[in-house]
């Protein structure tokens, strides 16, 4: 790599030729801010706002339940799942949004099990995000010994895939590390043992090209508040392959993923497609706001954004390792960015502390204990120009130990 000076002017200089720069201009950000965790929660596109407006006041306060019909609410699981197919490498009729990525992976994983009997084993990984974790020991607790939830550390996963495994379910992109699968072959060793796999796209969806479809993948959950900014709890999304949908049963057999919702049969019949991983009423405002943050990012090229993301890695990496590299912090992420998703991790004892300190200054990322701090890098809103003065930010804190205050000790309820 040729050796290029990292000065504030060379970063400006990254932003004038940055090819995805005008999207910023499509959301609104507090000023003088620089937003590093727009993989926790994304940021406000400016058109949600009179989204919302209209939503609430038209839709809602005039239409009333006219709107079903008027304005299609009926169809907005599925016409928001054919967009969100189009960033995951699905086709339409694959994808629906509903629920949360929690309550998602609960029908999936059960799914998943009932579609292979007579296997005992959902294998996932010891540090998989919390919720998946908690999920699968939750199903594996109500199904009460006939599948029992084991977990591999990820070097020996793909031994740990045998004839017993039902079901592989794996975060692509790790929350805290930003560590990637290579989807492609755990999937393709899965089905070598007759397993099926359960991908968890919270961190992958509008931060990394995912191909669902070319790798054969069977089923994936996702999250619709993270890069899709589709706003603070926005509803999550499903997928299931074309080739599983016919016979997939999953326990929420609720109402609107009845094959005839509306002719208030007593029994049970589910729809024929995608619609019948659907469970009750969606919620109508915030699939409404997740279609535009979905909207804008269907409007970007993949390819850009990994390219810029990827790029924003690197240079964060070289401004640390410049700027901070005697102030004790350590690498959590991998330096190759082919394998690392849209963040670098930091790790350093006083992590909670040096982030507060951080966030004081308006400069947002996160702290995940015991000791990470993340930098998520989200590429249609951030500028190079800001990693240059984040990382400028933290050697002064560092330096003069500006983190060692008793407000930045005190821990808050959501860190
Ligand atoms: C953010 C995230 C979730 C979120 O689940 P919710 O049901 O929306 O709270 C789930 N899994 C992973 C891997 C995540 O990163």
């Amino acid at each position: 790599m040729m050796m290029q000076t990292l000065d504030r002017a060379y970063f400006e200089s990254l932003d004038r030729t940055d090819p995805l720069a005008h999207f910023r201009e499509a959301f609104e950000l507090p000023p003088a801010h620089i937003y590093l965790n727009g993989n926790s929660l994304g940021a406000l596109p400016k058109a949600a706002r009179q989204k919302a407006r209209d939503v609430v006041e038209g839709q809602w306060g005039n239409g009333l339940i006219r709107s079903w019909n008027t304005h299609d609410w009926i169809h907005l699981p599925r016409r928001i799942g054919d967009k969100i197919a189009g960033l995951i490498g699905a086709d339409p009729g694959e994808v629906i949004v509903a629920d949360s990525t929690s309550v998602n992976l609960f029908k999936l994983a059960a799914a998943a099990v009932k579609q292979n009997p007579g296997r005992s084993k959902i294998l996932s990984e010891p540090g998989n995000f919390p919720t998946d974790l908690y999920i699968l020991q939750g199903l594996e607790h109500f199904l009460d010994g006939q599948v029992r939830l084991v977990t591999a550390p990820r070097e020996r996963l793909l031994d740990a895939i045998d004839e017993d495994t039902a079901v592989v379910v794996l975060t692509h992109i790790h929350y805290k590390t930003g560590a990637m699968f290579d989807m492609a072959e755990l999937t393709a060793k899965a089905h070598a043992k007759g397993a099926l796999v359960v991908w968890d796209l919270s961190h992958s969806t509008g931060a990394v090209p995912v191909h669902l479809n070319q790798v054969q993948a069977d089923f994936a959950v996702g999250c619709g508040y993270k890069y899709l900014n589709g706003g603070p709890g926005a509803p999550g999304f499903l997928y299931v392959a074309k080739r599983h949908q016919a016979t997939l049963q999953h326990p929420l057999s609720g109402w609107f993923g009845h094959a005839h919702p509306f002719a208030m049969r007593d029994d049970y019949e589910p729809a024929a497609g995608i619609e019948r991983t659907l469970c009750g009423t969606t919620s109508v405002v915030g699939a409404s706001l997740l279609e535009v943050g979905v909207d804008l990012m269907a409007s970007a090229s993949m390819d850009l954004i990994r390219e810029k993301s990827m790029r924003m890695g690197q240079l964060f990496i070289a401004l640390v390792e410049e700027r901070c590299s005697q102030f004790g912090f350590g690498l959590a992420s991998s330096k190759d960015p082919e394998v690392r998703g849209s963040q670098v991790s930091l790790t350093h004892p006083q992590g909670f502390a040096i982030m507060q300190a951080l966030i004081a200054r308006n400069i947002i990322g996160d702290f995940r204990a015991p000791e990470i701090l993340r930098f998520g890098f989200t590429p249609l809103y951030l500028r190079y120009v800001d990693l240059w003065d984040c990382v400028d930010a933290l050697a002064d804190i560092m330096e003069n130990n500006l983190w060692d205050q008793p407000a930045y000790h005190q821990l808050t309820a959501v860190t």
